[in-house]
């Protein structure tokens, strides 16, 4: 199928796995041009496997680098019909640990990653975003752990808190433009992120979050709530049962929440 003018795009950094390979498939089973952006060449390669021939272009991106989004953005551009119609600024690293054992490279790259180069796509994308006001929409993938904060995750929660402030901002700032911004607040997916083993326990996160009882949601619950987000008004979007609660909780019971996670952490009773 070949791009229509009606057609609308969505460009997804985080592309080759994950959450940002769930949302690419769903929206692109649903009609929509899908921009699947990525380091991960071979898992961007994976996730256009899965969609239609012609539903789908691949751009190598490193979030990082500033050049790279004009780039990426206007290559998508070109190949959706010269419009894009919402920006997923989702790629993101997970990296935990109590925060004296993170060395400085470890922690420079979680800053660049999640941090930064989510402000880098905010800004990149404005140009495109404000041509296909109003209804376009920049949805900021950030965390559970940017409404909460948790024990061994104190560097990825400061940088989830900061995705919060800029869309917080970025909602206000770009309201006369016509662009939405919006949040995304998962709470733990079961994606590759979660999978990696740690030093510490010898086993991977998912393994030491079952085993606490602490709830761990399939990928396929995610892009539903992306669905209601583009096509939503709302400031943050949770997902999950746990993101919802624990949003409420910190809302209503800061110091219950604050008492559980001097305790250790997320755990089955809270
Ligand atoms: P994932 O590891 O499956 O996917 C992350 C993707 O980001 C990978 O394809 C990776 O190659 C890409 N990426 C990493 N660094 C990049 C860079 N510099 N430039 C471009 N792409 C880069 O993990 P996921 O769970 O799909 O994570 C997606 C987002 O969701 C992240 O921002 C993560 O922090 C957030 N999140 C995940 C969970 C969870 O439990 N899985 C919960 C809350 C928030």
């Amino acid at each position: 199928m070949s791009m229509s003018e009606t057609q609308r795009s969505i460009f997804i950094t985080g592309g080759a796995s994950g959450i940002g390979r769930a949302v690419a498939v769903f929206f692109a089973e649903r009609g929509w041009f899908v921009g699947i952006a990525d380091i991960d060449q071979a898992g961007m390669a994976e996730t256009m496997g899965m969609i239609r021939d012609g539903g789908a272009t691949t751009h190598t991106l490193d979030v990082r680098d500033r050049a790279a989004w004009d780039a990426a953005l206007a290559e998508f551009a070109k190949a959706a019909g010269d419009r894009i119609d919402v920006v997923f600024n989702n790629a993101g690293i997970g990296d935990g640990g109590p925060l004296v054992d993170q060395d400085e490279g470890e922690l420079t790259r979680m800053l660049d990653i999640n941090l930064k180069g989510v402000i880098f796509g905010a800004q990149a994308s404005h140009p495109y975003l404000v041509k296909t006001a109003p209804g376009s929409v920049l949805l900021n993938t950030a965390s559970l752990a940017g409404i909460i904060g948790a024990p061994g995750l104190a560097a990825y929660c400061a940088t989830k808190w900061a995705v919060r402030g800029l869309t917080e901002s970025l909602d206000a700032e770009w309201a006369a433009d016509g662009i939405k911004v919006s949040a995304l607040c998962p709470g733990f997916i079961d994606t590759p992120i979660i999978g990696k083993v740690s030093d510490a326990s010898n086993q991977t996160a998912k393994e030491t979050l079952i085993e606490n009882g602490v709830e761990v949601s399939p990928v396929s619950i995610v892009p539903e709530v992306v669905w209601r987000a583009v096509h939503g008004d709302d400031l943050h979007y949770t997902v999950g049962k746990m993101a919802k609660r624990l949003r409420r909780m910190q809302r209503w019971m800061p110091g219950l929440v604050r008492k559980e996670m001097r305790k250790g952490g997320i755990g089955a009773e809270i």
